[in-house]
């Protein structure tokens, strides 16, 4: 339905002349080709001159009103039905579309820590590389005709950077951490990605973890748990040296306080078991031979 120059100006058809005037100022401080580059915003502009210049114009609008009112069914009857806020809606409705926003891709990496790190907590410096649309030519390859320079006609550019991965103590093999935001950019507003790492435990072989104790399992020569002495074992906090007392049988087990696995809600650090295990030589020197007979005949004249 056509609309009538009252309704394209947004007033009534009994304003007065410098309402018009005023209306038709606001109007054009929004349509103006200067403020508003849409082509729907063009067609208004040109709408709103055209009734702007018939109404303001006495005897134009005077014609203009003998016409309207001998053919009213030629114009939308309710002037109502035609509001400004239309006028704002229809020009955004019909915008080109904004570029819809996307969200960028997750990037994961793996890191390897091996098992003390583990227990303890640790940090690694991870490199990522991130494509971030090219700033220069914005995508388009291409920069007046000529292959775009600063990003040698790909259209994107590659950011390096590296972050540090805090690894909190305690973490279990193939356990995933997230880093927020630090996945691939996102486009025209989109999040960013998230960088995932995923730690792998290597294992260890000499000390075992279970229910937050630590065990250890220490071999030692026949003479040593006769005799006593020190031995060093290893913890999870590097090499520590206990004192075996004398006579000492297989199977025997020490505990070992504060070296265990660190309980982060106390500070406090666990225990560790150290099993001893007697281990008969795989080769003896003819002295240490001469010493075991020596020994066998002490036994036998005491008939153990
Ligand atoms: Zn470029």
């Amino acid at each position: 339905m056509l609309k009538s120059y009252y309704e394209i100006l947004n007033v009534s058809p009994n304003a007065t002349k410098t309402e018009i005037k005023n209306q038709f100022r606001k109007l054009v401080r929004i349509y103006h080709p200067d403020v508003n580059s849409s082509v729907e915003a063009e067609k208004i502009f040109k709408e709103i001159n055209k009734a702007a210049d018939i109404l303001l114009d006495d005897e134009k609008r005077k014609n203009y009103d003998k016409f309207r009112s001998t053919d009213k069914s030629f114009y939308s009857k309710n002037s109502s039905n035609y509001t400004f806020s239309d006028l704002f809606s229809k020009t955004k409705k019909e915008k080109p579309k904004a570029p819809v926003p996307k969200n960028g891709e997750d990037i994961t990496v793996s890191v390897n820590i091996d098992f003390t790190e583990a227990f303890l907590g640790t940090y690694r410096v991870i490199n990522i590389a991130r494509s971030m649309v090219c700033p220069k030519c914005g995508g388009h390859k291409f920069v007046n005709g000529n292959k775009c320079s600063y990003c040698d006609g790909l259209g994107e550019k590659i950011l390096k950077r590296k972050i540090t991965v805090k690894i909190p103590p305690s973490i279990r093999d193939k356990a995933k951490l997230r880093v927020k935001g630090e996945g691939q950019f996102g486009l025209n507003g989109g999040k960013n990605g998230n960088l995932y790492v995923i730690v792998n435990v290597e294992k260890n072989d000499e000390l075992k973890v279970e229910n937050g104790i630590v065990y250890y399992t220490a071999q030692i020569s026949p003479a040593k748990a006769v005799l006593g002495g020190n031995i060093s074992v290893p913890t999870l906090w590097g090499e520590a040296v206990i004192k075996i007392p004398p006579l000492t049988k297989a199977n025997q087990s020490f505990k070992l306080i504060d070296v265990g696995v660190l309980n982060e809600r106390t500070n406090k650090k666990g225990d560790e078991i150290v099993k001893i295990l007697i281990q008969i030589p795989s080769e003896m020197s003819d002295e240490e031979m001469e010493l075991y007979k020596k020994l066998n005949e002490v036994n036998k004249k005491e008939n153990v």
